[in-house]
């Protein structure tokens, strides 16, 4: 692998930066992300599919920074809702009102212990879904990666846990016995369907490369 090799994380999100860039040091790989570029707008996540997403963020920055670039989408599939929230998991309750001072988290968590109450006999298996697409520039060859990294839980009834963001208070890992917000930053990084999707695609990483070292071969 290229040791000097820099890589562009299509993201904002100071937290995702500093975590995928830790992880990524650990493979030789410098990061940077979106806030190190001026001019790149707002990619939109018009796909249906958490793949689908990755991959149009992946491409539109590749082809904008001339870098390889990672990007990812995630969020919460619940079987007895057909596996919404879904690609939807972030603005899931954005068409409900906020009750006083509740944040967007909040909300999202209400909309779907309520949703779920009025299926008293209903299965609550669901799984966080990490999808991780890899891609570069036309010049390397426009190669893509795509993986899927799960983490099989149970919606608990309410939530419990301060740690973690979104709907981590409510997602019981059945193994340990805890909500995800229970679980401290490295407990959490160990089990999690962003860790469990950023090791499949660093499992693959090496021929991906190697393609872009060769790109005739
Ligand atoms: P995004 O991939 O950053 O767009 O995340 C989409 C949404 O999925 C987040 O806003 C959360 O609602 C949810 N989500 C994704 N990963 C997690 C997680 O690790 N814990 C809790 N919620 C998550």
């Amino acid at each position: 692998m290229n040791s000097s090799m820099t890589v562009i994380l299509a993201t904002r999100n100071a937290g995702k930066i500093r975590e995928l860039g830790e992880l990524l040091s650990g493979y030789g790989m410098q990061t940077l992300g979106l806030d190190a570029f001026s001019g790149i707008g707002e990619i939109e996540e018009t796909g249906s599919t958490f793949e689908e997403n990755a991959l149009i963020k992946a491409r539109a920055v590749a082809r904008l920074t001339g870098h390889i670039c990672i990007a990812d989408d995630s969020g919460l599939e619940v079987d007895a809702l057909g596996g919404a929230p879904g690609v939807y998991s972030a603005r899931y309750a954005d068409d409900w009102h906020s009750c006083d001072g509740e944040s967007r988290d909040q909300r999202n968590i209400r909309k779907l212990l309520l949703t779920l109450s009025r299926m008293p006999d209903a299965p609550r298996a669901g799984r966080f879904v990490c999808c991780m697409a890899a891609v570069k520039p036309d010049f390397l060859g426009g190669d893509e990666l795509v993986v899927r990294g799960a983490w099989e839980g149970v919606i608990l009834e309410s939530p419990r846990g301060e740690n973690g963001f979104g709907y981590d208070p409510v997602f019981l890992d059945p193994e340990l016995g805890k909500s995800a917000a229970e679980l401290s930053g490295p407990e959490k990084n160990a089990r999690s369907h962003r860790a469990r999707a950023l090791h499949l695609l660093m499992e693959r990483w090496q021929g991906f490369i190697e393609q872009a070292e060769n790109p005739a071969s």
